[in-house]
Order: structure tokens, then sequence, then C-alpha cells
């Protein structure tokens, strides 16, 4: 163990600055300590239970000190912010400490969010405020557990200190208690590391970029030149469609789909003002500084990670010939995302498989659910109580946001049930029991509401962090039934509605 100098002062410990990355430590915290951890994460990189109650996981995980072996440094990437080429922008706020490669051979790369200021700061602190490390701590393991490619989170430390952040809420500044999520990820390279380089037409690191993203990213794809690299841009099209088409399946609304934002390997990342459909709206968005526009709305995640793609297709442009395989690429979007939802529709309505009746039979669905303002979690969660030979309304009673609401659209959903009744009874494997189990694997019954995320906030704002580790364990299990914790499966109470997360 390597103890850092403590003196925040000093500012980024920079011992390299280059276009792409540079050296760079931690800036020593006042009191680093450790107020959720994620055991299978844990489990995963072979650092046992033992090892993280020390007082030394903290000082490492808080940015205090380093393990040997460990060379911090901060990679630099530019990106598309709502539409718009920004220039360089990241990272100015994430460090990391190394890789971690297990017995298993898996390769890990564990990175510190908030652990103080890089080369690519500019004027802002390197830092991050509890309450969004919280939430981006909590969502990124629900997603693992709810089956979402994701980046994933060891640890949640305090550092102590205070963080000053402009709240756009009032508009005053105001101190926050500061923290640091370790992040953990096979990868952090993001659409932007690609886009930067590009941007600068420096075609020779542009080409250094893709050789080392496939090299360790991509070991199983084999070739060279274009064909190489046409196979990679379609593996990431196919991965991001994955990707988004589970957003779609379990409600997640990301808010910054913005390039820089965007995993090479397809894995949700850069958890900021991301929210939760509660009641079914395609329009919703949690991304307050979105609300003109609404660009990251819910419903057009799909071609907003589409049209992300085409930016970096044109990034990539310098290293082919022609456009071709660049469009098959986009094309294996397309077909991938069409593939993965028409899996999901099936799954969601508990068919064995997806006709085209189906796809505007989910769609009338959607219609209603928003017509009807019904909560989406809570209304595919009880499809699975209704029996296709006698469909009835009953399992969706507590469904609903509004009761007004809810008795216009009653006719139609007696109408649209007796519709799905009879598709289901056409269906091989119509058997209730065997159905309703396969339905629950896919249809989750607690997933990350904002307002469980900002419970748990309050709490540990208040110096109580169990709030964090008591809504791990429950999202640890979304599918499963879990007696005695119907309080976190529950609607949304009024008094959280609008109310948008937010980032910084
Ligand atoms: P985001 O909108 O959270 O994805 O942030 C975009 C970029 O802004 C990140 O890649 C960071 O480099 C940078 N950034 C955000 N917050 C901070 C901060 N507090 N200090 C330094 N850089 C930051
Ligand atoms: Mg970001
Ligand atoms: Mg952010």
């Amino acid at each position: 163990l390597r103890e850092l100098p403590g003196d925040p002062e000093s500012g980024p410990r920079v011992r390299q600055v280059a276009q792409a990355w540079s050296r760079v430590e931690p800036t020593p915290v006042a009191r680093p300590r450790l107020l959720a951890h994620s055991r299978e994460m844990a489990a995963r990189l072979r650092i046992d239970e033992h090892d993280i109650a020390a007082r030394s996981f903290a000082d490492v995980f808080g940015g205090n000190a380093l393990l040997p072996g460990m060379d911090p440094f901060a990679v630099n990437y530019g990106g598309h912010q709502f539409g718009h080429w920004a220039g360089q922008l990241g990272d100015g706020r994430a460090i990391t400490l190394g890789e971690a490669i297990n017995a298993a051979g898996e390769r890990w790369e564990l990175q510190l969010k908030g652990a103080g200021p890089t080369p690519y700061s500019r004027t802002a602190d390197g830092r991050a405020v509890l309450r969004s490390s919280i939430r981006e701590f909590l969502c990124s393991e629900a997603m693992h557990h709810l089956g979402v490619p994701t980046t994933r989170a060891l640890s949640l430390v305090g550092t102590g200190d205070d963080v000053v952040r402009d709240m756009f809420y009032d508009g005053h500044p105001k101190a926050e208690p500061g923290a640091i999520v370790c992040r953990v990820a096979p990868s952090f390279i993001r659409f932007g590391n690609f886009e930067l380089p590009s941007s600068r037409g420096d075609v020779a690191l542009l080409r250094q970029w893709a050789e080392f993203c496939i090299g360790r990213d991509f070991p199983h794809l084999s070739g060279e030149g274009e064909t190489l690299y046409g196979q990679w841009f379609g593996e990431v099209c196919e991965r991001t469609a994955v990707m988004v088409a589970h957003w779609m399946r379990v409600g997640f609304v990301h808010g910054v789909m913005n390039t820089d934002n965007m995993s090479i390997l397809g894995l949700t990342i850069d958890y900021g003002p991301y929210g939760w459909i509660d009641d079914y709206d395609p329009d919703w968005t949690p991304n307050t500084t979105d609300a003109q526009g609404r660009r990251y709305r819910f419903g057009w995640q799909p071609k907003i990670a589409f049209w992300n793609l085409t930016r970096l297709a044109t990034a990539l442009a310098p290293l082919f010939d022609g456009v071709d395989r660049l469009n098959e690429g986009l094309q294996r979007y397309a077909d991938a995302y069409t593939r993965a939802d028409r899996g999901h529709i099936a799954g969601k309505l508990g068919l064995r498989e997806c006709r085209d009746e189906d796809v505007e039979l989910i769609q009338a669905l959607h219609t209603l659910m928003q017509d009807g303002q019904a909560d989406m979690t809570l209304f595919f969660r009880a499809l699975s109580r209704v029996d296709p030979a006698a469909p009835s309304a009953a399992p969706f009673a507590d469904a609903f946001y509004d009761p007004d609401r809810q008795a216009a659209v009653a006719p139609a959903l007696e109408s649209w049930l007796d519709r799905y009744g009879a598709r289901v009874r056409q269906d091989p494997e119509a058997d209730l029991p065997a159905r309703s189990s396969r339905m629950d694997a896919v249809n989750p019954k607690y997933v990350m509401r904002n307002y469980l995320a900002q419970q748990a906030i309050d709490r540990a704002e208040q110096g109580d962090p169990a709030g964090v580790s008591e809504l791990l364990e429950v999202m640890r299990r979304p599918y499963d039934e879990q007696p005695g914790r119907e309080a976190f499966a529950g609607k949304r109470p009024e008094w959280a509605r609008q109310k948008a997360g937010c980032s910084m």
C-alpha cells in the first residue's frame, strides 16, 4: 500500500499529458469511509469481505492510497452532446487505478469517479456529490441484476469533504457531501474516444485507438485492416442494439445519450439524470436540462442510439476506403434491435414467439397504458396473472395512477384482454403456471425507481448510509417475489411526481 501525499490544494499529480490519456493520481480526501459495496462484484474480483471491512480498502477506493502495481491514469475523449459536436470534454473526473485479472482470466478495469482533478478537468473540481454517486452505485448494480449490459460498481466511499455545486433547482450554490464510486468494467472506452482524434484529423491516433480497442476488448475478432474494422464496427452496432432493447424492456431512460456516454462494448455507462418509467409515457425524459427538446425521451432511445452510431461511423470513416462496411454495420444495428425487441415482446407477453400481429398487440397495449396512466412495471408484472381462458382486468386494479384515467380506458382494456387471451390460447405454451414464471423472469417486480433512490439518498445525507445497502439487497433479485418487501415494489408516491434526478 502506498499512501498518497495529502495536499488537496496541489492539484492533479500529473506525470504525462497526452492527446489520448495522462498519468494522474487521485487527490486524497479528508476521511474516506466505506458506505456500501457490491458483494457480487467483490467476489468477481476475488476480494474477500474481510479485506473490504479493513481501513485500507476505504483508503484505496477513496483515493488516498494505491496498491502495488496500480499506475493510475485518465483518458481523454470528445462527444456529440444533444446532437452537436462539443469537442474535447472528458474525462475530467474519472481515474483508472488499473486492471485486475481474476483467477477465471476475466479482466476488469477499476475506475474511481470523483477522485479529484485530471488534466482534462478544465475549471471543474473532478469531484462527485454523494447523491449522484449513490444513484450510479445503486442503479449500475441493479441493471446488472436485471440482466442489462452495464458497467458495474464495486464500492461507494464517502470522502468527508464537501463539494460545491450549482443546483439548477434554485440556482444557488450549495455545499454537499462528496463521494467516490469505484466503477468496474472490462473497458470504459466510449464512442467519443474515436471521435476526438478523428475530429482533429489525427488518423494515426485514431488507428491506434481502434487497434488497441479491438486487441483488448474484441480479441475474438480476426482478420486485419478494413475487414477487421468492419466486423468490429458491426459488433459495436449489435451490442448497442441489444443494450437499448433491454432499456426498453425494463423501462430505463438513460437521459444523456451523448456520444461520450456510449460505451464501445454496448454497456450502459454514466448514470447521470437517468430515470425509470413509472406511468407509461414514451415522451418522458428525466433530464431537466433536456426539457425543451426532449431528445433523450424514453421512446426515442432506439433511434438516438442509431444516430450515435452514425456519428461513430463518421469518426471511423478515415479507416475505410468506402462506406459500404460502415453501412453494413449500421444495418446490423437495425436487424439486431428488431430481433432483440421481438424477443422481449414475446417474453413480456408470455408467448413462445413474436409474430407480426404481436408487435401490433403490444403497441395497442402501450397506447392503452399511456392513455390510462398505467405503471409500466406493475402492469407487466400483473399480466402474468391473467388467465387466457377467462381474461379479466382484476390483476391490474392497483397498476394505475388516476382512477378517472383508469375508468376511461377500462372498455379498451377489456377488449385488449380478449384479443390477448385469444392469442395466448393459440400459443403452444399457454399453460398458466409455466407461462407465469417465464413472464416473471423478464417483467421485473423491483426496479430502481427514482423515489426509492431518493429515500436512500436522504438518509445517507443525514449520516445513515444503511438505506443504500438495503435497497441494493432488494435489487439483487428483481424478478423474485420478496415477501415483506412489498414497499419497494410500490407505485411512485405522489410527492415524487416530476422529481427528476440530476447528474452532477
Ligand atoms: P457528463 O455530462 O456527466 O457525462 O459529463 C461530461 C464530462 O464532463 C465528463 O466526461 C467529465 O470529464 C466532465 N465533468 C463532469 N463533471 C465534472 C467535474 N465535477 N469535474 C471535472 N470534470 C467533470
Ligand atoms: Mg459522461
Ligand atoms: Mg454525469
